[in-house]
């Protein structure tokens, strides 16, 4: 920014994984009066989320939904499924499973960590070895981090699925969804995990503030006698109101207009459309910095998150300045690097309401960025990032013509 201005113009590129920029059509309903939460308008706002957003965690179980952020809903999981001491079965992916891990301490549980360097997704295989080593099946609950944000891995919950059914062990699976819901494949019911956890400020489109807990027959009967203590995020008081499509206590109702729309916009782009655009932004931002010459953090493509890119500097070099010098000069926010990795890499967030040409856009102020922050790289990212879309692209133009 010129440094006689204390204004940027156009838009703010929001490349953080989260919170995604929100869509106008989402902050217009959620500019509404507000209305009384007891009388009979509010019970049909909440009965069509409660069931809309089912459609999202593909399951025609119950979703809890929380005025909290993703981290209260990690707190209801376990505060609802299981008791003092009980042993969890975790997966340090990077800094989110490393907080959850931590919060499970706090509250008095069992972590077992399986270790990665934070550069792959949860492996089965491990799950499964450790599982079978549980001979007496004390360990109640598994957790894994779907999309792994601090680092852009992503685990396959249908192979962990697999894993603990080979192991032949009844420890719940309890999944975080925060980066991936909304924007890759997820199939609560079908996977068979007893708990998603899911937060409205990614895949949702919508602002911080909501979150959310599917869980299945199992999860609820294992709630009957968990005896971690919990007050406000006890499921049976929700579950008991959401009947009539209340809350039992003042529910964030501009939240819920805004949750309202996000579910009709998402089915009408169609979720397979969703998902498929996810996964072309993610291949074309990976071909981007393959082309700079520089190191995706994930270093296993079978684990690659179609929802955020991690990207190593070469030693020497201070991701924190890059985003400054990103931010001064062209308006946009990359994500910031964690733990052992910390000032090594920036991640470039290619979730929500985004589309080719915002992607092409973050690239390109990345590319000029590099140079300006004086990092080495080979030219050329972004025309393969554009090449790679426009093929792309012109397959689903012949295909629809067809
Ligand atoms: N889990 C994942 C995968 C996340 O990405 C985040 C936040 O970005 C969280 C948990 C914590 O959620 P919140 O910050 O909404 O409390």
């Amino acid at each position: 920014m010129p440094q006689n201005a204390s204004r940027q113009p156009g838009r703010h590129f929001l490349q953080i994984p989260g919170p995604t920029p929100v869509p106008d059509r989402v902050l217009r309903a959620i500019d509404m009066p507000l209305i009384d939460q007891r009388g009979p308008e509010f019970s049909k706002l909440g009965k069509r989320v409660l069931e809309g957003i089912k459609t999202i965690f593909k399951t025609t179980q119950p979703v809890i939904i929380y005025t909290a952020t993703g981290t209260g809903a990690w707190e209801a999981a376990l505060s609802n499924t299981l008791s003092p001491g009980d042993r969890v079965l975790m997966v340090e992916t990077g800094q989110f499973a490393t907080l959850w891990k931590v919060m499970a301490e706090r509250l008095g549980l069992k972590p077992e960590f399986i270790k990665t360097d934070w550069r792959v997704g949860a492996d089965p295989k491990v799950i499964e070895e450790h599982l079978r080593k549980d001979k007496a099946q004390e360990i109640k609950a598994v957790c894994v981090v779907h999309s792994e944000t601090a680092t852009g891995c992503m685990s396959s919950i249908a192979e962990i699925r697999k894993a603990i059914d080979a192991a032949g062990h009844p420890a719940l699976l309890l999944v975080d969804t925060i980066s991936s819901l909304a924007s890759t494949d997820y199939r609560h019911d079908e996977w068979g995990v007893d708990v998603s956890i899911g937060g409205a400020q990614k895949g949702l489109m919508l602002p911080p503030g909501m979150s959310f807990n599917a869980v299945s027959e199992k999860a609820l009967r294992a709630s009957k006698t968990a005896k971690l203590p919990r007050s406000f995020f006890q499921w049976d008081d929700m579950l008991t109101m959401y009947k009539n499509g209340y809350f039992p206590y003042t529910p964030a109702t501009q939240m819920l207009y805004g949750l309202d729309t996000s579910i009709t916009m998402l089915h009408e782009e169609g979720l397979d459309n969703v998902f498929a655009r996810h996964d072309r932004l993610a291949e074309a931002t990976r071909r981007a910095v393959r082309a700079w010459g520089l190191e995706i953090l994930c270093r296993d493509p079978k684990y690659y998150s179609p929802t955020v890119t991690a990207v190593l500097l070469p030693d020497g070099h201070d991701a924190d300045q890059f985003r400054g010098v990103a931010l001064n000069t062209f308006n946009i926010s990359y994500g910031a690097s964690f733990g052992p990795y910390v000032k090594k890499y920036f991640r470039i967030g290619h979730l929500g309401d985004i589309n080719d040409a915002t992607l092409i856009g973050a690239l390109g102020a990345a590319e000029m960025t590099l140079t300006l922050a004086g990092v080495p790289h080979k030219k050329g990212g972004v025309q393969a990032a554009m090449d790679y879309i426009a093929s792309s692209q012109n397959t689903v133009a012949r295909a629809a013509a067809e």
